[in-house]
């Protein structure tokens, strides 16, 4: 796979790059690391440039996990997957980059942000574009809502959610009336992982709290995430075994025994696990002995529910091409206008959804979750000249077959990715349910005996949990215990 435009030789940025010198440290045990997404690439490169021996096991053939972008090798391999749906044997018409995960950099100097400045990636200030909101069945910017106090409401919660205390749901902490409830799960809850009753306000509130970097989102222009994993953690990636899914650690003798699905078997002296909170949660890895009640209990503490990403093109902006975000949408509760800035042909739609909505898109058949997202466009945005049942549906770019020469427009084209199918996945993102504490997310990082690690967006304590750089900041986290170990 060729990099995208603009970045430079993958191994000029890596920690090992031969002139930057490193102190390496005297150890001669190996360490694994399960799991090849942001955490574990992270990890690796941290450990194996101060001169430690690490192998990174992962369970799927490629790397980055929830980092995912689309390539030309997705499409011959789609039927490979369960979870792409919809008209794979199309290219998208895309002329920017298509991510089917992660896809914005939250803080232009959080962890993924100062990557991308290290290498040089051009970056779109998504601050800059007008968001739109849906309220009441109708669409408005926020100075054509001034005035509305249901619109206030949300947005005066939405201000305040960053240390917001209430020991309840997003739903109950905000109390907004029911014509501003989609609004309110939009913004406030779907952002972070799932609906608003689940989601807790101190959790998310505490989190944002905690965040250290400024509260910029931005998108890469050109370049696909992907690439940014390749270049700046190429020496790490050497490091994975790809087919490889741990299913049992055994940490009772003095060696820590790794067995994985095929039944091969690693003998390591530390291992850093990274693999989502679902997985942990899943029981797909035997821990013996059990894993102690102070991780387990916390695992509970958090959801990772269902994630749906759509991605629809469209032959003409009609939501504003200056639009950044849509809110209030309930089949599609995010929708981000994804060329902002970036595309030249065609006008694009990015939805994501998690938990409930995300389960419903999920289990319709056909084209049927697509054609949700267009009746809910359609109904918002109406076809005065009647010819379509709304705007959506009219200008949405379609399949074209011919029939005896003539050319007739079909399905929509549409690329679709969903995250409950993906095996060793299956979710979207973290989040703190009601009752959850910090501690609880230091309760579920806690390392067992300086032997077994953890890492992974879900054991971030920096208020980055959920995100790219919180997996990043967990991996720096854990590789600083795990040195700690070795050379206290
Ligand atoms: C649709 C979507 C949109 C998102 N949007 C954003 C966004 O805009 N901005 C942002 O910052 N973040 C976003 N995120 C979140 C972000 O992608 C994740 O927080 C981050 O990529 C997680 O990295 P990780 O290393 O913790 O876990 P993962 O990337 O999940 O990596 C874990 C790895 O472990 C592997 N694994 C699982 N089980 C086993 C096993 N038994 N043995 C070996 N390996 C195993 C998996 O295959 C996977 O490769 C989004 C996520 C999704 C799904």
């Amino acid at each position: 796979m060729g990099l995208t435009a603009g970045l430079v030789a993958p191994h000029l940025f890596s920690s090992c790059k031969k002139e930057k010198i490193v102190p390496t440290i005297n150890y001669n045990g190996s360490i694994a690391i399960i799991g090849a997404g942001a955490a574990g690439l992270y990890a690796a490169d941290i450990l194996s440039s101060k001169g430690l021996k690490v192998t990174v096991l992962e369970a799927s053939s490629r790397f980055g996990g929830r980092i995912r972008s689309f390539s030309a090798n997705d499409i011959t391999n789609n039927n490979a997957t369960a979870a792409y749906l919809y008209n794979n044997a199309y290219t998208p018409l895309n002329d920017f980059p298509i991510e089917l995960g992660g896809d914005i950099i939250y803080g232009s100097d959080s962890s993924l942000g100062n990557i991308t400045q290290i290498l040089s990636v051009p970056l779109i200030d998504l601050g800059t574009a007008t968001d739109n909101y849906f309220l009441g069945g109708q669409v408005n910017n926020a100075s054509g809502w001034q005035g509305d106090s249901d619109f206030q409401a949300v947005q005066n919660f939405v201000s305040t959610l960053n240390g917001n205390t209430s020991n309840a749901s997003i739903q109950s902490a905000a109390g907004v009336s029911t014509r501003a409830q989609s609004l309110l799960n939009s913004e406030a809850s779907n952002l972070y992982g799932s609906t608003y009753d689940l989601v807790s306000a101190s959790g998310v509130g505490g989190e944002l709290h905690l965040r250290q970097h400024d509260t910029k989102r931005l998108t890469v222009k050109s370049n696909t995430l992907q690439d940014i994993l390749l270049s700046r953690f190429s020496n790490a990636i050497k490091l994975v075994l790809f087919n490889t899914a741990v299913t049992s650690i055994d940490y009772s003798g003095e060696k820590i025994n790794i067995t994985d699905k095929n039944g091969k078997q690693y003998q390591v002296d530390k291992a850093i696990v990274t693999v989502p909170l679902t997985i942990l949660q899943g029981g797909d890895i035997a821990f013996t002995p059990s894993l102690p009640s102070i991780n387990t209990a916390a695992a509970q503490k958090f959801g990772m529910d269902p994630c749906f990403r759509m991605i629809i093109d469209f032959k003409k902006n009609f939501w504003g091409s200056n639009s950044g975000f849509l809110w209030g949408g309930s089949f599609g509760p995010q929708y981000m206008n994804g060329g902002y800035n970036r595309g030249t042909f065609n006008s694009t739609l990015v939805v994501t959804a998690y938990g409930q909505p995300a389960l419903h898109l999920s289990q319709q058949p056909g084209l049927t979750a697509v054609n949700l997202i267009l009746n809910e466009l359609d109904s918002l945005y109406p076809d005065t000249s009647g010819n379509y049942p709304g705007l959506a549906s009219k200008w949405v770019i379609r399949q074209t077959i011919f029939n005896n020469g003539v050319p007739q427009e079909t399905d929509p084209v549409v690329t679709s990715y969903d995250w409950l199918k993906e095996p060793y996945i299956r979710g979207g993102i973290s989040y703190p349910l009601v009752g959850s504490t910090h501690q609880d997310r230091i309760s579920l990082g806690t390392n067992v005996n300086n032997r077994i690690f953890f890492a992974g967006e879900a054991t971030d304590i920096s208020g980055d949990a959920g995100t790219i750089s919180g997996a990043l900041n967990s991996a720096d986290r854990a590789t600083k215990e795990l040195i700690q170990s070795i050379t206290a």
